[in-house]
């Protein structure tokens, strides 16, 4: 159970780039759909993070 809160996304530096970590593949997943649909982005791969525990979006085919 999650309130509302001003909590920042969690981020890691994979590579170069800093991404948006989510702690579940389910979230990670809900998350490309609304950036699909929200902003026209192309399909977003999910994947595990090597570095940690977590997943993040891919925006690479
Ligand atoms: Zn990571």
């Amino acid at each position: 159970m999650r309130a509302f809160s001003s909590k920042i996304p969690e981020k890691c530096w994979v590579g170069e780039q800093q991404k948006v970590c989510y702690a579940t593949r389910e979230e990670a997943e809900a998350a490309a759909l609304v950036a699909e649909h929200d902003y026209g982005a192309p399909k977003l791969a999910v994947y595990k993070c090597e570095y940690g525990d977590h997943w993040h979006l891919s925006s690479h085919n």
